[in-house]
Parts: structure tokens; C-alpha cells; sequence
């Protein structure tokens, strides 16, 4: 049976409607249906998938385990999609960062940073983000949407091509781990989250464990108990501060959920035990979090919950009020907290040779002319890019 195409809306901001639907937006489930409306059985469906997630293809005409008749019948009614990189840094230590620009024109970053054990690719859930944590510079962006779950993806399959990381290329894949520590409050934008994540952990694709996933969220806590009951990834928290007061001002979604909230949230977060902590993330800020007394209290606020603690140190930005506590300051904020039985929790500082701070590719973006609609602001990546100035 045909179905027109014209009854395919993908519903995908920057999508015509009636036009090719991407495959990228659609599960496992939803593409064996959208072939099954082609009169297609379910197995072809798994061969898509394959070429698609396993084999990253960008399009029909490498898929030779299909006919080529099919494959032009398929290309007319789909596509694959992907980012476009606007912009790729690459840093002497391995690190990467991209400026990815979407279908409506909209960029988000992505940053890859390999370690001797682990690859990991930090994606972004939003293009800026509703919140005004004060010390975050996405938060002054203007322009803010969610993300679709097949831009989502998208950043993985990207960075796939530019990093030859596909399941299928070679042993030892560059993209062991994700965290979506990216542009954006993913716990804002769940179901599109959800719904790649579904995607990014089937194991017939990509087939990233969701025990190598990590979310951070700055604090939606009627979300986190969803979330970690449909995606089962490990959770990060935007802590930041171990009073009300402190953490009202840099996190302000903190009037909505405070600590005490937000800390019972963690303990009843599914599946948490001592092999899934929750990481609890501290940005490092000169004179504002980072005394010898906070150290103590966010060891005192953390008793009972199997937690890692990962230290941030502030990337600043221009315009911020904030400055990054002194090295001194921080090594004994870590000794403190590393008495207390937390193992190693400031990371050594990645990317230092490229412009690889948050929202250093907005500057670089711009000198080279590009053009945009609305400026943009940096992502609050809390991956270990160390600034170089701007
Ligand atoms: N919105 C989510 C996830 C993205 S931000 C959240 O807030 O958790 C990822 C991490 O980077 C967060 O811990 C965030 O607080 C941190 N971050 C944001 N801006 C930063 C900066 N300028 N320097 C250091 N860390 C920053
Ligand atoms: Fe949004 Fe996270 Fe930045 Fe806060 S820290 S403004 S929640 S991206």
C-alpha cells in the first residue's frame, strides 16, 4: 500500500510539512511503522536502522542491502539529518568543539574530550535556555528553543562523521560516554531527551549504555524521578552553593525547589546505589562558594547520598561579575572534601590551546563574519575547557 507523503508532518521545527521526514526524529518503532505504511515488512526497518546508526550513512545510495528501486522509493520520502558544523576547533590534547547550525538556523555546541580511558561527547538539550543561573552565559542568550530529539542525535552522528567514531569503522570507537552538560536544562526539554536517549542507547545502533550517559540538571525537581525512571542515565546536579541564600542567587531556580527539595529528590532518584552516584557539581567561584566552612557544609549536605562531587572550575566570560577562585582555594576546597572519602574531584583543565571556553565560539563566529539572527551566548558546558581568553 502507498501512502501519500503528504500526510507526513514530522512536526520538526524548520521542516516543511509534506516534506521528506528525517529519520533521525523517529524510533526504532516509528520508522517500522512509516515503512509499514509503504507496504515494507519490519526487517528493512532493521536494515535502515543499521546503515543509519551503525554504519552512519547520509544517505540512501550507499545501502546496498537494499534494491536499488527501494532506494530511490525511500530517499523520495526520507531523510537523514544532520547539524551542519559552522564551526570545529581542535585542540592539541585531542579536544573538540563544534558550532553545530540547525535546519531553522539556530547553533548549539558540542564538545568531544578524550581521556587515555574514555571518549566522552558533551551535547546540548536546548538552543539557550529559559534559566538565569548568574554565573552561566547561555542564560543571557535571547534566543531559546528545545531541541527536537533528532538534533539531539544529530550532535552524536555529527561528531561521529568528524571523529570516524562509527560502531562499525574500527575497534576502540572515540564516543565511549555522553553527557548532556551541553546548552540548555535538559529536564526542560524530557521527552525530546527521552526520546533520543532511546536512540542513542539502542543497542542495534549507536549503542551507547545508558550506564555511560550522564544528565545534569540545575534542579527541576518534579522531573527527576521521570527522568530517571525513563531513561535510567546517571544523574548530575548543578549544586553550586550549600545554602538557600548563596544558591537562590546563582542558581535562581533554587526559589522554586530549594536544597532541602532538591536533595530529597536525589535520595529517592531510581536506582541509585554506591556503583550509581549522583554527581553533585560545585563551579568554583572567587569569595562566593568556595570557603573552608562551604566545603564542610556540601560534605554535611551530602551525608547518606552515594554521591561524586566534580569541582568545577569557573569559566569566565565577558561581562560576568564572577571570578574563579584562586588555585590555592580550590586545592583546599578538594582536600576537604576529599578527607570525607570523595575521590579526586577537580578535573585537569582540556582545550587549552583552542578557544574551547564556553561561548568563545560566538566571538570566533563572528570576527569571521558570519551572519545570524540573534546573538548568541556561550553554553554552560561543565566539562574541564579551561579559558584562553577572548
Ligand atoms: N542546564 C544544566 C546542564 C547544562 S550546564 C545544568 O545547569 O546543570 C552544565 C554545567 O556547567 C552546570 O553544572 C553548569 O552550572 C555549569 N556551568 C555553566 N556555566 C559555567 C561557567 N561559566 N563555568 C563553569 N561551569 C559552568
Ligand atoms: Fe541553563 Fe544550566 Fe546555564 Fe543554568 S547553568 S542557565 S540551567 S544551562
Amino acid at each position: 500500500m502507498q501512502v501519500a507523503v503528504d500526510h507526513w508532518s514530522d512536526g520538526v521545527p524548520g521542516h516543511c510539512v509534506g516534506g521528506p521526514v528525517d529519520i533521525t526524529e523517529l524510533s526504532r518503532g516509528e520508522l517500522a511503522g512509516r515503512l509499514a505504511d509503504l507496504g515494507l515488512p519490519a526487517f528493512r526497518a532493521g536494515q535502515l536502522w543499521h546503515w543509519v546508526y551503525h554504519r552512519g550513512v547520509t544517505g540512501f545510495e550507499p545501502m546496498t542491502t537494499l534494491a536499488r528501486p527501494l532506494r530511490a522509493q525511500l530517499a523520495g520520502r526520507f531523510r537523514i539529518g544532520r547539524p551542519e558544523p559552522a564551526l570545529e576547533q581542535r585542540s592539541t590534547d585531542g579536544t573538540v568543539k563544534w558550532l553545530f547550525r540547525f535546519a531553522d538556523g539556530s547553533e548549539a555546541e558540542t564538545v568531544f574530550i578524550p581521556e587515555t580511558d574514555r571518549g566522552t561527547l558533551c551535547i546540548s538539550s536546548q538552543v539557550g535556555c529559559t534559566l538565569t543561573c548568574s554565573f552561566c552565559r547561555t542564560g543571557t542568550q535571547k534566543l531559546v528553543r528545545n531541541l527536537t530529539a533528532g538534533e539531539i542525535v544529530g550532535q552524536v552522528l555529527a561528531a561521529s562523521d568528524a571523529l570516524g567514531a562509527w560502531p562499525s569503522g574500527r575497534p576502540g570507537r572515540p564516543i565511549t560516554n555522553i553527557v548532556l552538560m551541553g546548552m540548555g536544562e535538559p529536564l526542560y526539554n524530557l521527552e525530546n531527551v527521552a526520546a533520543a536517549l532511546r536512540v542513542i542507547t539502542d543497542n542495534e545502533g549507536l549503542s551507547i549504555s545508558k550506564r555511560r550517559i550522564t544528565l545534569s540538571t540545575s534542579g527541576v525537581v518534579p522531573e527527576i524521578e521521570r527522568c530517571g525512571r525513563e531513561t535510567g542515565v546517571n544523574l548530575a546536579v548543578s549544586l553550586h552553593a550549600v545554602t538557600d541564600e548563596v544558591r537562590n542567587v546563582l542558581v535562581p531556580i533554587n526559589r522554586k525547589w530549594p536544597i532541602s527539595v532538591l536533595m530529597q529528590a536525589c535520595r529517592d532518584y531510581p536506582g541509585l546505589s554506591n556503583a550509581r552516584r549522583i554527581t553533585f557539581e560545585y563551579v568554583m567561584l572567587d569569595g562566593i562558594n568556595d570557603g573552608p566552612a562551604d566545603a564542610r557544609a556540601l560534605v554535611r549536605l551530602l551525608g547518606g547520598i552515594p554521591a561524586k562531587i566534580n569541582l568545577i572550575p569557573f569559566n569566565p566570560w565577558p561581562g560576568t561579575r564572577y571570578r574563579c577562585s584562586p588555585a590555592p582555594v580550590i586545592a583546599r576546597f578538594a582536600e576537604i572534601v576529599m578527607k570525607a572519602g570523595y575521590a579526586s574531584p577537580v578535573r585537569a583543565p582540556r582545550g587549552r590551546d583552542i578557544l574551547a571556553a564556553c561561548g568563545q565560539l560566538r566571538s570566533k563566529s563572528e570576527r569571521q563574519g558570519r551572519r545570524r539572527r540573534e546573538p548568541r551566548a556561550g553554553t554552560g558546558v561543565g566539562v574541564e575547557i579551561e579559558t584562553v581568553g577572548s
